[in-house]
């Protein structure tokens, strides 16, 4: 099976389009934040350790401080922030947003224990 890195952080392999995505951030339920670093945000869970220190995040973050940018507004049209809403929309994104706007797991794996004396399943388990 095929796998893609669809945690931006690299850290994690998972399935190929194995959590999807239901971005609070998409439906106007969750405010922007600014941390207290002064950077700009989509949400406050974002500002989570995994998250900001995101190699691969880094990029949106340099993108996003207030006293680098004249209105919120040039923030947002920052190719950064359109290719984080991109990579959004196709179910990649960093930890916050796995751990916070994780929908629904689209393939579940079923492992079974078996001992190999007897044949006999000994325990399950459903990923
Ligand atoms: S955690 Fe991620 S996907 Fe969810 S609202 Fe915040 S930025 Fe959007």
């Amino acid at each position: 099976m095929s796998e893609v890195d669809n945690k931006i952080g690299g850290k994690k392999l998972k399935a190929e389009g194995d959590i999807e995505l239901d971005p609070l951030c998409f439906k106007d339920e969750i405010a922007f934040a600014v941390t207290n670093q002064g950077v700009l945000v989509p949400c406050c869970r974002f500002d989570d350790p995994a998250t900001m220190g995101d190699p691969k995040m880094k990029p949106l973050i340099e993108a996003s401080k207030i006293s680098e940018n004249n209105t919120i507004d040039d923030i947002l049209k920052k190719k950064e922030w359109k290719q984080f809403v991109d990579n959004l929309s196709k179910n990649i994104g960093p930890n916050a947003c796995l751990t916070t706007c994780a929908k629904a797991k689209k393939y579940s794996q079923n492992v079974e224990w078996i001992d190999t004396s007897t044949g006999k399943v000994k325990s399950k388990e459903i990923k």
